[in-house]
């Protein structure tokens, strides 16, 4: 089931770390079994954040200890040339990491409470498709992919590693260039800290091939609302379900956060797994501060299939 990503062979990044999740401590079992007799029985919604990715080696700009970050907001994207080149300069180097991350321990997990009938769906706050690598198969990828990007003008959407293909030929020996400065630091949404601003001021930006609009990644950027679309779908996930579990997520952006009030105001219970505070720890009946890979790993393996 678990997929491995083929690897790009053109960064210079050390080796993402790979992470063996500790087994849940006697504390964390203890509200584990309190979160089991919440669930067991029901099909429940799945909400997930940055903090299941971060045993894959990506990031979470938001977690404890994070550095702090500001993203690009859209209003910056399209008001500003030089944002665009700063920004697409970021990404490539951000994406060739991101790229090859694999699926862990949590995401197999959610896959398999997918596949045992536990779940109404899952939705991810992740753009970077573990999710859909590990197995998942009925996912809301509610801000955007990573492997995507979408024309501006006309609409047309492309395949970033297309996308690759055509920066590199348009910028030889910028990832090499990059990368010799040292570590470089990527985030959960692909972009990346280069401190280089003379080269960042060569970078090429590549257009949109059909119409020669500005291309985006197919992302929700802070500042753009989440398409309509996906939000109906998320919320039929939840109005469906008994309950919802959030995991790994610290609700900051009111994207996430609306469903956890929708689940309240239908009376449903909510649980959320994360470590760090939640701006929804005060409406959840259980608030687990755990690893969200083993405590998923655990649920998965302890919650009777429906
Ligand atoms: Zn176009």
């Amino acid at each position: 089931m678990r997929q491995r990503r083929p690897g790009v062979g053109m960064t210079g990044f050390a080796s993402l770390p790979p992470v063996t999740p500790a087994e849940p401590d006697r504390d964390e079992l203890e509200v584990l079994q309190e979160i089991h007799g919440v669930l067991a029985g029901k099909r429940f919604a799945l909400l997930t954040g940055a903090g299941l990715s971060t045993d894959s080696g990506i990031p979470d700009y938001r977690g404890p200890g994070a550095a702090p970050r500001a993203p690009m907001t859209y209003q910056e994207f399209i008001g500003s040339p030089d944002n665009r080149q700063r920004y697409w300069a970021r990404n490539h180097i951000g994406w060739s990491h991101l790229r090859r991350a694999d699926p862990n321990d949590g995401h197999t997990a959610v896959a398999r409470m997918e596949q045992r009938g536990l779940l109404t769906g899952l939705i991810t706050q992740n753009v970077d498709r573990l999710h859909e690598d590990a197995g998942s198969r009925n996912v809301v990828d509610l801000h955007g992919r990573f492997d995507r990007v979408v024309c501006l003008a006309c609409g047309r959407s492309y395949s970033r590693t297309l996308l690759a293909g055509v920066l590199e030929e348009l910028n030889p020996g910028f990832l090499d260039a990059a990368l010799a400065g040292g570590v470089v630091e990527a985030a959960p949404d692909a972009d990346a800290t280069v401190e280089d601003a003379a080269l960042i001021s060569e970078f090429v930006v590549a257009n949109c091939p059909a119409c020669g609009g500005t291309l985006k990644p197919d992302f929700v950027y802070f500042g753009e609302n989440v398409p309509k679309d996906r939000v109906e779908r998320s919320y039929a996930m939840v109005d469906s379900a008994g309950a919802l579990l959030v995991a790994g997520s610290s609700l900051t952006v009111m994207s996430g956060l609306r469903f956890v009030r929708h689940a309240i105001k239908q009376g449903k219970e909510v649980v959320i797994i994360n470590r760090g505070q939640t701006r929804g720890d005060d409406l959840a009946t259980i608030k687990l501060e755990a690893g969200v890979s083993e405590s998923l790993t655990w649920l998965e393996a302890e919650l009777p299939a429906l």
